[in-house]
């Protein structure tokens, strides 16, 4: 199925990068359990090396059924092609480091998922990269913030922990009138609610271990490629346009295209610096893509009967979740996520810190885990947890303080989850 854009999502989900094996013709993507591949002859395996053929070497670049992977989450996101890795910060590394030098930097969100916070305000800057925080409903500060070593704009489609959605149509206009990419995290969202690439977006990157695998086994990233940008307009992307030495001085921009910024993450990002998706979890992403409007259509809705219900609820004082009338960010849903805006939000708890440790304590159904976007419900206090090392005013800006404890809606019983919510409530504020 490669003609894949006359075909509807739930076909895509299950079909797209998949064929029945040549060898043996099964059905499902067998899991290639394998390190390395045998070269036809010497002929073959130096064109494989110059990259002027294109197959397998060694797992560590590419192995076919994280192969098919790619190719499934790069056409539910209408790319061109995608890049599997390790992990979601693998992703965000893998997506930075071809655009990314000492001395640049990337222009991010305030409202960020926790780690990443970490990742761009700390570890970035060992590699002298650094990162600029700012209010991304204000186009101008976004403006304002980009500089001549500016390199990227970077934000999440529907933004961990609140669940607030970005404007990327607004967004993207800034980024596209300074020359700039942008990369948005569409992992709260996935490709079934929201599609960045529609709204301007020139690379997406995901944390494969939430919805898209969907039922909390493996970790894995993937960054996937509009295809759209043209990186050697200037001399800002030399690692893309400029001669590759690696490689007998071939400009990825020049020999491959739109497919340029794939290539990079395979020839050089994934050879050089290792963050290798194993085949085994991309088996388990590939099974959990299968189902993901499915799941994706009952987290919304019981995410839309949850809120509803806390925010009615006098011992919560405020509920963010952008699926309500009341949100400032419910006008975009339309637009940006028309399928529903996702299924992780925060809500203030009365009695503040202490009444959230209790509820966290006394939920039954939901588990007080660091993740989000598994079938079961999960819950988190961020200000103990995942947002622990962020100073106040950090806590404050992605919408983690001391108060607020975020939801995400698993696709149980919507009636079992209101009652589980109940019963710790009333211990955590009696
Ligand atoms: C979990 C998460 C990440 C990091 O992904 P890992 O797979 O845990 O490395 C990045 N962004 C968002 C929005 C996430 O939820």
């Amino acid at each position: 199925m490669t003609d894949a854009p006359t075909y509807g999502f739930d076909t895509l989900q299950i079909h797209a990068g998949a064929k029945p094996d040549p060898a043996t013709g099964a059905r499902q993507v067998p899991i290639y359990q394998t390190t390395a591949y045998v070269f036809r002859d010497a002929e073959h395996a130096a064109k494989l090396f110059n990259l002027q053929e294109v197959g397998y070497i060694y797992s560590r670049l590419t192995n076919p059924t994280v192969a098919a992977l790619q190719e499934r989450i790069a056409t539910l996101e209408g790319g061109v092609g995608g890049v599997c890795c390790s992990s979601g910060h693998a992703a965000q590394l893998m997506a930075l480091f071809p655009l990314m030098q000492p001395g640049r930097n990337i222009v991010v969100s305030t409202r960020l998922y926790g780690g990443t916070v970490t990742q761009f305000s700390q570890t970035i800057k060992r590699f002298g990269w650094s990162a600029k925080f700012v209010d991304f409903d204000d186009m101008d500060a976004i403006k304002a913030a980009i500089d001549d070593d500016t390199r990227a704009v970077f934000c999440e489609a529907i933004a961990n922990p609140g669940g607030h959605i970005t404007d990327l149509d607004a967004v993207s206009a800034v980024s596209d009138a300074a020359g700039i990419p942008l990369i948005v995290d569409n992992t709260s969202a996935t490709p079934y609610l929201c599609r960045p690439i529609e709204h301007g977006a020139t690379l997406v990157v995901h944390s494969t271990t939430k919805y898209l695998t969907g039922n909390g086994t493996v970790t894995g990233g993937c960054v996937v490629d509009s295809g759209k940008f043209d990186w050697a307009a200037n001399d800002k992307f030399p690692s893309l346009s400029e001669p590759e030495p690696a490689y007998h001085g071939l400009k990825f921009a020049e020999t491959f295209g739109p497919l340029a910024f794939t290539f990079h993450g395979i020839a050089i990002g994934l050879r050089d610096l290792g963050m290798t998706m194993n085949p085994q979890a991309a088996h388990y992403t590939l099974m959990g893509i299968e189902t993901l409007s499915l799941r994706m259509e009952r987290h919304v809705e019981n995410a839309v009967k949850l809120a509803t219900w806390l925010e009615k609820d006098a011992r919560v004082d405020y509920v963010t979740y952008a699926g309500l009338p009341s949100s400032p960010y419910n006008k975009l849903v339309p637009k940006i996520c028309p399928k529903g805006a996702g299924a992780l939000f925060t809500i203030a708890v009365k009695g503040g810190y202490d009444a959230c440790v209790k509820l966290v304590d006394n939920l039954e159904i939901f588990s007080h885990v660091a993740n989000l976007g598994d079938a079961r419900s999960l819950i988190i206090h961020s200000a103990s947890t995942t947002h622990r090392q962020l100073t106040a005013e950090q806590q404050e800006a992605a919408g983690a303080g001391p108060n607020i404890v975020r939801l995400s809606i698993g696709i149980e019983d919507a009636d079992d989850l209101i009652a589980d919510l109940d019963q710790a409530l009333a211990k955590a504020t009696a």
